[in-house]
């Protein structure tokens, strides 16, 4: 969309809590936001989580913060407007938005949905759209955001306990010594990958890469600390 495009339309109001330099304190902010463009969805923000990056970013510590600033990017809320474009939410959706608002769309990366490797990945809570309009992040009360940018979050997650993992994220493997059950965890249990327990190559494959168990089996075994990563 063409600068012109972007002015067409009213930007969106928004209140949140920024800072105006590194120590530290954050103060109530009256801003705006970019008008709500034909891909962008409008959140209603109803949670957004508290991450030692947005300590970082207040306090000057990773960038040469762009002051004011308005940390976030953990960010649960409920879609209250979509552009015409827009095909993964309808109004009402319970939408998410982690750490990235912006890509160019168009390098290998961004084609291979690995747009945190883009040259021209926006952050969040830093920098500036392509309308010029500043990033502003989710200690707020609403975000415009390209749909791109937001994830679906699914009926019935506890909504305060999902916004944390709108940064870091978290991956699923599923141990089982049943093969058979490969496809019921991939496909129904959405695990990002399985391992079978007495496969010795796929064990020391995994060993060192996970950051936590969850052992559902009653009958006595050997614990498996050989997986748990270092750090
Ligand atoms: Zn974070
Ligand atoms: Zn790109």
């Amino acid at each position: 969309m063409t600068k012109a495009a972007f002015e067409a339309k009213p930007p969106v109001n928004a209140y949140g809590w920024a800072a105006r330099d590194s120590s530290g304190v954050l103060s109530p902010f009256h801003f705006t936001r970019r008008a709500n463009s034909d891909d962008d969805i409008t959140v209603k923000i109803l949670y957004c989580g508290i991450c030692h990056g947005d300590i970082h970013l207040v306090k000057n510590k990773i960038w040469p913060t762009l002051y004011p600033t308005v940390p976030g990017h953990e960010i649960v809320g409920q879609v209250i407007r979509t552009g015409k474009n827009v095909t993964k939410f309808r109004v009402g959706d319970i939408a998410g938005v982690g750490c990235i608002v912006g890509s160019c769309g168009s390098c290998d990366n961004c084609k291979q949905d690995l747009e945190n490797y883009c040259p021209k990945m926006l952050w969040t809570f830093q920098g500036q759209h392509e309308d010029g309009t500043r990033a502003f992040g989710g200690y707020s009360d609403n975000m415009v955001v390209e749909e791109r940018y937001a994830v679906l979050i699914p009926n019935g997650f506890a909504l305060a306990g999902t916004a944390p993992l709108l940064c870091a994220g978290i991956t699923v493997t599923v141990v089982s010594s049943s093969p058979s059950k490969q496809k019921e965890a991939v496909e129904r249990l959405g695990a990002d990958s399985f391992l079978v327990s007495h496969d010795q190559e796929q064990l020391e494959a995994a060993m060192g890469t996970m950051d936590g168990i969850i052992d559902t089996v009653s009958s006595p075994h050997p614990l498996a600390f050989d997986w748990l990563a270092q750090d």
